[in-house]
């Protein structure tokens, strides 16, 4: 693996550790040959978002973001600079699992090493227009946050794997994963 990894491994490992070594696999692939249709979804619903017709704030919106201290790359969805607010948008938020904050805190440490100030993290439900703000990240945290690379990078996707069928049917790599005979319930 190499040593500078995407934010959405932090998100993605959580879930199901094989579903990065899946990602990497695919990840010269069309979107579309593996996103299943809430994936879409939430990108057309990410793409809405992305392109404001009109802008009475100030906000920057989709840009890469790299933590050098932390070994992780990717991008932000909307911070304003103004209120030094970094919002993650998803399509449907029912709780706040450890993975989501994982990828938050990973832009906050890199936006922060990049010289933004950042005071406020908050998480956006597309779907409900539900807002969800988290207490912005500590010492402890960026340890935290440290190990679980860590643990990314020096994970062996070789070694038995524990399937979850449960998550397998709502894993956007199921109809290509070697680990499950069903597809995914989006299928
Ligand atoms: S289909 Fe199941 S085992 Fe395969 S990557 Fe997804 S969650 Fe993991």
């Amino acid at each position: 693996m190499d040593n500078i990894i995407p934010i959405t491994y932090l998100n993605d490992f959580v879930f199901c550790p094989y579903s990065v070594y899946l990602h990497q696999i695919f990840d010269n692939n069309e979107d579309i040959v593996y996103h299943a249709e809430p994936q879409q979804t939430g990108k057309a619903s990410h793409r809405t978002i992305d392109e404001p017709k009109t802008q009475k704030v100030k906000i920057i919106k989709g840009i890469y973001v790299l933590s050098y201290e932390l070994g992780i790359y990717g991008k932000i969805d909307t911070f304003y600079p103004d209120e030094q607010r970094l919002v993650e948008s998803k399509y449907r938020i029912t709780a706040i699992y450890k993975g989501y904050y994982y990828q938050i805190w990973a832009q906050y440490f890199a936006l922060t090493e990049m010289g933004y100030n950042v005071q406020e993290l908050t998480f956006y439900s597309i779907s409900d227009k539900k807002t969800f703000s988290v207490p912005v990240p500590q010492q402890p945290q960026y340890q935290e946050l440290k190990q679980h690379i860590h643990t990314i990078l020096h994970f062996d996707f070789a070694k038995p794997l524990t399937v979850n069928p449960a998550k397998c049917a709502k894993c956007i790599y199921a109809s290509l994963c070697d680990k499950t005979n069903s597809d995914h319930v989006y299928a």
